[in-house]
């Protein structure tokens, strides 16, 4: 792809070059012809009409050593995106640039981009306010007219031709949202789900919608960011900083991810602690003022790390250089915890509680499932949502003892199950947060908790491991696991899995 990309550009010089040997020729119509020809070439180029963006980055630095060829695979979207931040206007201004394949088997006539920015306000009474658009949109350098879908939350792009199977499209295109900062403060931004991204193709474009919080479902991709911003913040997110150049009272950091959900960032005037963990480094970015004290920073480091290295032991190797936590006062009297591909938002409301304990090792669990391997989190919310909440269990069983273990399995998913009078279903039918909560979270750990009863020890992590391998990167349902855990065990899961899910 990215030697497709430095061919075109260098054909265009090559052709400007012809052009002007045949301008000097001395046939007159020739030379009008080409003078004329000479001339549209020069004309002012349309926006975006250019050479290429190099789709050339560092990607792999994001990635440790073992697994720097993962970035090769070719069903990846590359995402290049340069990003202002205009707090005077509170505003995001950005350009994309996209370059994706049609994996979908057959010819494709257009593309779905979300824009989660314009998801309503959700459960919690975050959001609804991003007002994303896109504007001055190019595929393969020709303008198309996007057209608004799902209530603004898309956009549909339409091919200037259908891209055959296997070909690969270039979309160009400038987007801006509004910004909030967190908590009354302006010197904090986390952007998640800010950049336009790609829907997920499944027989057409999805658009699903939802008022819970949890909303993205996308295909994994590489993303090069460049984000300007005042120069006395930070910017960090998923994937790791390869550059940061100072101009004035701005900086431009210049990010790159491996293969991730979505790019999460945050910004602002942090401070930070590190920690090597085999090889990862795991970063806690807090505020300077001091709000959350260094020492709730250091706990939550070292829990970050025991989490890591359950999970790594259990499930397999987590393939990327880095994982961010940055944590922020909720200043709304809960805690709140989000999970992105190597990043992770805390919201704490009390320092280090026995919430926070928890909260860490399930969001460490979702770098696996969600992170690396997605899931259809509109039909099958339980399924990274049980295994995420089930880590919390098997890393306090391994750090903190068993009658710490079997206290939360009690309190956070046999009692939550107990609640719930919904079987595991989509997440759009459940009536409230509470109900989806109770079922997805409790019924979800209670029947992974049943696979490892059936199973055995051996035969479930083995399964897992074998269910991260099959479908890293991508998109799994309940089969998959259901297949992993069947040749792992010999066992047929089919009438458990049936039961569970009310099939
Ligand atoms: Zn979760």
């Amino acid at each position: 792809m990215v030697a497709a990309s430095a061919l075109c550009y260098n054909g265009a010089v090559l052709l400007s070059v012809s052009l002007v040997r045949l301008v000097m020729m001395k046939c007159s119509v020739i030379r009008s012809l080409c003078a004329l020809l000479l001339l549209l070439f020069l004309l002012p180029a349309p926006a975006y009409a250019g050479p290429a963006v190099p789709f050339a980055a560092p990607y792999a630095d994001a990635m440790r050593p073992p697994f720097q060829g993962d970035v090769e695979r070719p069903d990846l979207p590359h995402y290049a995106v340069h990003l202002d931040v205009d707090m005077a206007r509170g505003e995001l201004r950005g350009t994309l640039d996209l370059l994706f394949r049609n994996m979908t088997g057959g010819p494709l006539r257009n593309a779905v981009l979300r824009l989660y920015a314009n998801f309503p306000r959700d459960a919690f009474g975050d959001g609804g306010d991003g007002a994303a658009t896109v504007a001055d949109v190019f595929i393969d350098g020709q303008p198309v007219q996007p057209r608004s879908l799902a209530q603004h939350t898309a956009v549909e792009l339409p091919f200037p031709h259908a891209l055959a199977p296997g070909g690969d499209t270039h979309i160009q295109l400038r987007w801006s949202a509004h910004i909030a900062p967190l908590h009354g403060t302006d010197d904090t931004l986390v952007l998640t789900s800010a950049i336009p991204q790609l829907a997920v193709w499944d027989g057409g474009w999805r658009t699903d919608m939802t008022v819970l919080p949890d909303h993205v479902y996308a295909v994994s991709g590489l993303y090069h960011v460049f984000v300007s911003a005042p120069a006395e913040w930070l910017a960090a997110g998923s994937g790791v900083e390869v550059a940061r150049t100072i101009q004035g009272p701005s900086a431009t950091s210049e990010l790159v991810s491996g293969p991730v959900r979505e790019f999460a960032l945050a910004l602002g005037r942090f401070q930070r602690l590190e920690a090597d963990a085999d090889g990862i480094t795991v970063r806690v970015l807090s505020r300077r003022d001091g709000r959350v004290p260094e020492e709730v920073a250091r706990k939550i480091l070292a829990r970050a790390t025991q989490a890591l290295a359950t999970a790594t032991a259990r499930y397999g190797p987590y393939p990327y250089r880095a994982l961010t936590f940055c944590v922020l006062e909720a200043g709304r009297g809960s805690s709140d915890a989000r999970e992105y591909s190597g990043f992770i938002l805390l919201l704490l409301d009390h320092g280090y509680s026995a919430t926070t304990h928890e909260d860490v090792a399930h969001e460490v669990g979702h770098q696996w499932f969600y992170g690396m391997v997605g899931n259809d989190i509109y039909r099958d919310p339980w399924l990274d949502e049980g295994l995420a909440q089930y880590t919390t269990f098997v890393v306090i069983q391994q750090w903190d003892g068993a009658a710490a273990a079997n206290a939360y399995f009690s309190a956070e998913i046999a009692e939550l199950a107990a609640r719930s009078r919904y079987s595991l279903r989509p997440a759009n039918s459940y009536p409230s947060w509470s109900s989806y909560y109770a079922s997805v979270y409790g019924r979800g750990g209670m029947f992974v908790a049943a696979l490892r009863a059936q199973v055995g020890d051996e035969a479930f992590f083995a399964g897992l491991r074998q269910y991260v391998e099959h479908s890293h990167y991508g998109i799994a349902h309940p089969d998959d696991l259901r297949q992993a855990l069947e040749a792992a065990s010999g066992q047929q899961l089919s009438k458990l899995f049936a039961q569970w899910l009310g099939m």
